[in-house]
């Protein structure tokens, strides 16, 4: 791979962008706002598509397709001829160029694109590719992607003595043959960086910069299946420094904490036997575990990190509920932090009914709260009078002063950022950490959201739970899913109604029912009295429309999913979830885990016609972790906490399904690189790379 060597002054990796030919500050901001900074940022973003030029085919070799084919082709001409005008019928704006190759033309037509008038002009030499449709004299492309490979002046030919042409995605101003020909450039013009890389994850791979090539500019021998599915060593390279660059700041950060010192919380075996009397019933195996491990790190002088997995309903509130115990019991203090209100408000319920006679040492703090109570709470925060804390994001005001806070527990960590650990950390604290998830979050994805943290898992449920029976039914047979609700009804027991939230952008693709429809049908159907919930509502509203179904006055919930971060209402024997095709897989497990939670036999019920396939997982097993790894394999990770995760790196090559296996390897690696120490390469490495792929944000 013998490139020409520019002969300009070559560049490190880390130079920035605006050292290449033509790139003024208008570029440079366009890239910078990509992401693009440096050559290196530059360099790791991919094509998204390589053309294939033995498959460009030759227009006078194209055949008038036959009524209902769709071949996509690729052809490669220039613009003979460009001209716009407006259609009669339905007033629609019209573009029309003839391209031609040595074999022939072929036309080009595009519909509602004026813009394309002001792009393209006769002369450019254009790559276009689309469906061949049957036209009047002959075939012709409608509406194709193209790319403008050169103009009268230019000269991109070189790029045309390959097979492979690679396709990057306009950013901005900054078009696609810009983005190649500035990859060009920096190509020929980067020093090959030294490796950094141990010997264990080096071997076998192609050095960075040939890596790069590799991809940039593959060889006409390379496999275009291989290169669709980044799956040539040149890819494992590039994964690999993704990976091992995230390890070891994975390993630094954990290994840091293990030498801070921690608050010691002054236990006894005494005290842990009396702290089971607060407990209703004997812990489960797993929870008896998952507290011993907890014991251990509160004593141990370090700090905790600690996340607590389990299934929905496996018991970890109440394993929670005995380590911020244990705080509250030695003198001092334990926050709990909730996602919502709602939860924030059972959770308080729950620690006053365990708590008993010692209730009054339990302090609910919520975002809206009457001035004159939320001075009294701050006051008992501050004074220690209160030492169970529970309460939403609120805690992190400013305003709160805590007495002598030594744990906080994090009900569904992803909603809490570094934001909120950094708030903590500004009033001088450096409290314990237990982190609940509220969904098991398969290992891969665990290691790559909280690879710091300690974790305990529970993987046992509780004695005498009821089996869910899951049930897949078609919206044409719904009649059967109602008479199944009315009969829980007719028995005394209480239903949740679950609707996805629209938005009114995606109800113009899809026909779906929302929730103002259901009510509708819900009232007219079964005649039983009915509270709405949705994510609109004001917060003493929503409390007020809970309360009643809670007390089990309302006997329907209609909820879009703010219910899925968890009530507990036993009383509820059975869920009914409409369009189902619209959540994740480990969500729907989530909202089946509401129910079930009594004595009785319990229903999950999902409505849907479409991806029955995907849903029946939920029927085969009830394996909250089974059920995660196959959401995230289908989703990816980026989909499967149903919201872009804040949080997760941002790798351009590596994949965390994919390469689960890689990364472990390179967890270990990454070990043994930390205790022997860095070396200076791998240390300015590894800071190039927390800024690319924002890893300081992780955790
Ligand atoms: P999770 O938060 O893991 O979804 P919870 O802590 O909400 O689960 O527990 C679910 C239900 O199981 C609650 O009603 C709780 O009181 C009950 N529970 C928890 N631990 C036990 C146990 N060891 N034995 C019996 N019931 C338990
Ligand atoms: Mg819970």
């Amino acid at each position: 791979m013998a490139e020409p060597r520019d002969a300009r002054p070559p560049l490190p990796l880390s130079a920035q962008v605006a050292a290449l030919r033509g790139v003024g500050p208008v570029y440079r901001d366009a890239l910078a706002d990509a992401g693009i900074v440096t050559l290196k940022d530059l360099l790791w973003s991919l094509p998204h598509r390589y053309v294939d030029r033995g498959s460009v085919r030759r227009i006078g070799e194209l055949d008038q397709p036959g009524y209902g084919e769709r071949e996509v082709v690729t052809v490669l001409g220039t613009i003979r001829d460009l001209r716009q005008s407006t259609t009669r019928v339905q007033r629609m704006t019209l573009t029309e160029a003839l391209l031609a190759d040595d074999t022939g033309t072929l036309r080009l037509v595009w519909f509602q694109q004026p813009h394309l008038a002001r792009l393209l002009r006769a002369g450019d030499r254009l790559l276009a590719y689309g469906p061949l449709s049957p036209g009047r004299g002959g075939p012709e492309l409608r509406g194709p992607a193209f790319e403008i490979m050169g103009r009268d002046g230019t000269d991109e030919a070189g790029l045309w003595v390959r097979r492979y042409l690679p396709l990057y995605r306009k950013l901005g101003p900054v078009l696609g043959r810009t983005r190649q020909r500035l990859v060009q450039e920096a190509l020929a013009r980067t020093l090959a960086p030294e490796e950094w890389l141990p010997g264990d994850l080096a071997r076998g791979l192609p050095a960075t910069l040939d890596a790069l090539r590799l991809l940039h500019q593959p060889p006409d021998e390379s496999d275009p299946g291989d290169l669709e599915a980044h799956a040539t060593p040149a890819h494992q390279r590039l994964a690999s420094e993704e990976l091992f660059a995230f390890a070891l700041g994975v390993t630094l950060r954990r290994a840091g904490r293990l030498t801070r010192r921690g608050q010691v919380v002054p236990t006894t075996p005494e005290l842990r036997e009396r702290l089971k009397d607060y407990l209703p019933f004997r812990l489960t195996g797993a929870q008896r575990q998952a507290f011993k491990e907890i014991v251990a790190d509160l004593t141990s002088g370090r700090v905790m990190h600690r996340l607590l997995q389990g299934d929905v309903g496996s018991g970890k509130t109440l394993v929670a509920f005995l380590a911020m115990a244990m705080v509250a019991e030695t003198g001092g203090q334990a926050a709990l932090l909730a996602p919502t209100e709602v939860l924030a408000r059972q959770h308080a319920a729950t620690a006053e009914r365990l708590l008993k006679d010692q209730a009054g040492r339990m302090q609910l703090l919520l975002g809206p709260m009457k001035a004159a109570e939320k001075r009294q709470a701050l006051a008992r925060i501050a004074s220690r009078e209160a030492s169970y804390i529970i309460g939403t994001h609120a805690l992190f005001q400013e305003a709160v002063q805590f007495g002598r806070l030594q744990l906080v527990v994090v009900d569904e960590q992803h909603r809490f950022g570094v934001r909120q650990r950094e708030a903590i950390k500004q009033k001088g604290l450096d409290p314990h950490w237990l982190v609940m998830s509220a969904t098991p979050i398969p290992r891969s994805l665990a290691l790559a959201l909280f690879g710091d943290l300690e974790q305990s898992v529970l993987d046992e449920l509780p004695p005498g739970r009821q089996p869910i029976t899951t049930r897949l039914i078609d919206p044409d047979a719904a009649e059967r899913c109602w008479e199944l609700v009315e009969r829980e009804l007719a028995a005394g027991h209480q239903a949740f109604v679950v609707s996805p939230a629209i938005d009114p952008q995606d109800e113009a693709k899809v026909p779906l029912r929302d929730i103002q429809a259901m009510e509708a049908l819900l009232r007219a159907r079964l005649p039983y009295d009915l509270v709405v919930v949705h994510g609109r509502l004001k917060a003493d509203d929503l409390a007020a429309r809970m309360d009643a179904f809670v007390s089990g006055q309302a006997r329907i919930l209609l909820a879009t999913t703010v219910i899925e971060v968890g009530v507990d209402v036993p009383n509820a024997t059975v869920m009914v979830v409409d369009h189902a095709e619209r959540f994740g897989l480990s969500q729907l497990h989530q909202l089946r885990g509401r129910v079930g939670r009594g004595a009785a036999r319990s229903q999950f019920i999902m409505l849907s016609g479409s991806e029955t396939e995907r849903l029946r997982v939920l029927v085969e097993t009830q394996d909250g972790f089974r059920i995660a790894q196959k959401d995230l394999d289908l989703r990816g990770p980026g989909e499967f906490f149903g919201t872009r995760q804040a949080g997760l790196p941002q790798f351009q090559v590596a994949d965390l399904v994919r390469d689960r296996q890689l990364l472990a390897r390179c967890r270990e690696v990454a070990e043994r690189a930390v205790q022997r120490g860095l070396s200076e390469q791998q240390q300015v490495w590894l800071r190039q790379e927390q800024a690319r792929l924002k890893l300081a944000e992780i955790s």
